[in-house]
């Protein structure tokens, strides 16, 4: 048991590092920078950071949050992100590496790897749609191919029926023009044109009608929870858009998770 742990911390330290690395992706898109060129500097003074102030997680609290050199205060959105993709490789560790394996043979490497990866871009849009209002096309794009890759390799080997495949591109089609409208009717307020193309991802990776309408139904009413609960503390106005990105990825999480459980439990409370 104390091996597993250790593995699992040295896990949720190698989360952290990629977290680190996912913050630099995420402000090198939104500057225009080269990914891999440059060393990572201070937003405020472009003093280039050494290895030693850019341990995650534990230099920003050695730090005290802010630079060492001019010492304005470091974006606490950098330890949070390295924090969130930590737990997002541990709860892989832990639970998920199991919970995604359950193809066989040739795959029982892929599945939680490429299940790992959507988790990390999701992290990505995250937290570019809370800072910058922005979701960068590359991760759109990254999905995408990423998801109909994994389901071409599902269909090859037999754990995927064509026609199941084709039922979820036509739903896919229907989420996205559902948000497409929602972007028509609220002229682009409500609802911007990046959450009508982030749908695309999205269909394609919840895959089915029932995690899509399950996703799509979270989203929402955390939506509404959150954002009522914003208006009430005066954090926004009532007519203040909040992104809604955030909101559809964290729907799309719980039902990638829990989507049939709770529409079983929907079925059985209707009487169904
Ligand atoms: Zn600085």
């Amino acid at each position: 048991m104390s091996v597993f742990w250790l593995i699992g911390a040295l896990v949720f330290g190698l989360g952290a590092a990629v977290g680190s690395f996912l913050n630099v992706l995420v402000y090198r898109t939104h500057h225009g920078k080269d990914w891999i060129k440059g060393r990572s500097s201070c937003e405020h003074c472009g003093r280039a950071i050494a290895w030693s102030e850019n341990v995650p997680i534990l230099s920003y609290l050695f730090l005290r949050g802010r630079c060492a050199h001019c010492g304005q205060k470091i974006d606490v959105a950098h330890p949070l992100v390295e924090l969130l993709t930590g737990f997002l490789f541990l709860w892989w560790y832990v639970a998920g590496f199991l919970f995604f394996r359950l193809t066989s043979a040739p795959l029982q490497s892929v599945q939680p790897l490429f299940w790992l990866l959507v988790g990390s871009v999701f992290v990505v849009i995250l937290v570019s749609d809370l800072k910058y209002l922005i979701i960068p096309r590359w991760t759109l794009i990254t999905l995408t191919v990423a998801t109909l890759l994994y389901r071409g390799l599902l269909l090859v080997n037999h754990e995927l029926q064509l026609a199941d495949f084709g039922v979820s591109l036509l739903w896919t089609l229907g989420l996205t023009g559902f948000f497409l409208s929602l972007w028509w009717i609220t002229k682009g307020k409500g609802f911007g044109f990046g959450d009508v193309q982030l749908a695309v991802p999205l269909g394609l990776i919840l895959g089915s009608w029932q995690r899509i309408l399950v996703g799509v139904f979270l989203a929402f009413l955390i939506g509404a929870v959150v954002g009522g609960g914003l208006v009430i503390i005066g954090k926004k106005q009532f007519r203040q858009p909040i992104p809604f990105g955030p909101f559809l990825l964290l729907g799309t999480a719980l039902s990638l998770v829990w989507g049939f459980d709770l529409w079983a439990g929907y079925v059985r409370m209707i009487g169904g």
